[in-house]
């Protein structure tokens, strides 16, 4: 059995604190049982904690460390999430629902982080650039200042550390605004930045609600650097704000991605990316594989393989009395599985098949079955809204011309799928699809070092990867004359 502090603080400037807005309840979505309650951070309190990150970076502390002992320190703090995981697990699992194992995933990818921006942080070199003679001239690349970086909840752990570790490798000094729905487990991400040795000021984190203590954030003088994910709409208003005081953003934002499997693709292979594409997280994953377009002739049997994986997983409570829970847990709360759940019976009032789930499991907890539709036309609303949930989108195609063509329909373009043996074709098709990311016979192939980010409204700038190095550094030239 977890033990939960009964209250929980936000972290700013070295210190834990109580907010101005006051708390918020914390609850578990598989039982609707209070967990805990958590500080919310007001404007002021946001203020406090972009000043001492200022004030640090100010300092030149952070930015006068040689970057090989800032990336130990980074790596530390992986070691450190490392050292915690079962704890954490146990509250991730409780807060957001995903089953313990899967909580577990969550830390080791969050640790991951820490270790491959570690090991970065001395790269970030610049260069020196021939002007002929009498000149002298060179780059260096210096860390931006203050870094924002609003959090969603699907991966509140990962998510923080995939900014966070970039962010305090390039020496920058950082205010994380955690979500509202799953703000605990960013406790021990402060206590790492505390036990690897990071001076106050280097990494706050506050809880307050978006749009007092986020808007605070995204419109404070004072931030040099917004990082964003969540939602389309929330990424508009931070752009806009960040935009009054000519601040760049990183934006990850939602996603509709497709996988396209061809007539030649295997199978057999593919029930795994079914798996692990639109189940795990119980779908709320912006990179899900939320729709498959199928060639007509394996339409069928895709639909059997995809209903026989759906229905061989157990969904139930995240921790169970074995302690390790379900195949797939509950959703993050019961307005996201109403949510979900409003679109499937939408579709099938349009005329949709729903071949698998589309109901509710067990009388409490925002639990929804592993749901499989097909019967779906590419201007119906499922298969073109994010539902953000765990439930899968089929639809046929006859010539590629047409796969891709439905698969580039919607506003997105976070990842797309392409299954086929060939490989001329494979190359064909990942290159016409409009996406940040494709994967080739793997759904999330790929890993923390391959850039990642979307096309369209899926947003803009990359995460991961060297790629991401660049959000936090601001390029400066040094061109001297050599005099005599
Ligand atoms: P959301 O936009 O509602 O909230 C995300 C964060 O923004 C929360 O911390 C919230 O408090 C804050 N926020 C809300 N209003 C704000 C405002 N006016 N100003 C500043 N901050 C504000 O999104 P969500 O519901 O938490 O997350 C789900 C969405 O996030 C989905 O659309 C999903 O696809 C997307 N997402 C994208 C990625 C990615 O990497 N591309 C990863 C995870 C989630």
């Amino acid at each position: 059995m977890i033990q939960l502090d009964a209250e929980w603080l936000n972290y700013i400037d070295g210190e834990w604190m109580s907010g101005g807005a006051g708390w918020i309840d914390v609850t578990n979505p598989a039982n609707g049982e209070l967990l805990a309650r958590q500080a919310l951070a007001d404007a002021a309190d946001v203020d406090r904690a972009v000043q001492a990150a200022r004030r640090l970076h100010l300092s030149g502390e952070l930015s006068a460390l040689r970057p090989i002992a800032r990336g130990r320190m980074v790596q530390e703090m992986g070691r450190y999430l490392l050292d915690h995981i079962g704890e954490i697990a146990g509250v991730l699992t409780l807060e957001q629902g995903k089953p313990l194992w899967e909580s577990r995933i969550e830390i080791e990818g969050a640790a991951l982080y820490f270790e491959y921006y570690g090991n970065q942080a001395s790269t970030v070199e610049g260069r020196s650039i021939p002007l002929g003679g009498g000149y002298f001239d060179w780059t260096e690349n210096e860390p931006m200042g203050v870094s924002a970086q609003i959090i969603p909840w699907n991966y509140p752990v990962e998510m923080t550390a995939r900014s966070l570790a970039a962010a305090l490798a390039t020496g920058n000094a950082c205010v994380i605004k955690t979500p509202e729905l799953t703000p605990l487990t960013n406790a021990w991400l402060a206590r790492a930045a505390v036990a690897a040795g990071f001076p106050r000021g280097a990494v706050n984190i506050l809880c307050g609600y978006g749009h007092e203590a986020g808007a605070a954030l995204s419109a404070n003088p004072q931030v040099n650097q917004i990082v964003f994910t969540g939602s389309v709409p929330t990424g508009i208003r931070i752009a806009t704000a960040a935009a009054q005081n000519v601040v760049p953003c990183v934006l990850e934002l939602g996603g509709k991605s497709a996988a396209i499997v061809h007539e030649d693709a295997d199978l057999d292979a593919f029930e795994n990316d079914i798996r692990w594409g639109i189940y795990f997280n119980a779908g709320q994953v912006c990179s899900a594989m939320s729709r498959v377009i199928v060639h007509e002739s394996r339409h069928d049997e895709l639909v059997e393989r995809a209903v026989n994986v759906a229905n061989s997983l157990s969904t139930g409570p995240g921790i169970d009395r074995n302690e390790f829970g379900a195949n797939m847990g509950a959703m993050v709360s019961m307005p996201q599985r109403d949510r979900a759940l409003g679109i499937v019976q939408q579709a099938q009032s349009d005329g949709a098949a729903i071949a698998t789930g589309g109901t509710p499991v067990g009388n409490a907890g925002a639990f929804l079955a592993p749901t499989v539709v097909c019967g779906i036309s590419p201007n119906d609303s499922i298969a073109r809204e994010e539902i953000f949930g765990p439930v899968l989108s089929v639809l046929k195609f006859r010539s590629d011309a047409e796969a891709i063509g439905i698969a580039n329909s919607t506003e997105y373009g976070l990842v797309g799928g392409v299954f086929t043996r060939d490989l001329d074709r494979a190359t064909r098709c990942a290159r016409q699809l409009r996406a940040g990311q494709v994967f080739v016979n793997e759904w999330y192939a790929g890993g923390v070092e391959t850039p990642f980010g979307g096309y369209g409204k899926s947003g803009y700038g990359r995460e991961k990867g060297r790629e991401a190095l660049w959000n936090y550094v601001q390029t400066k030239n040094i061109a001297m004359k050599l005099r005599g």
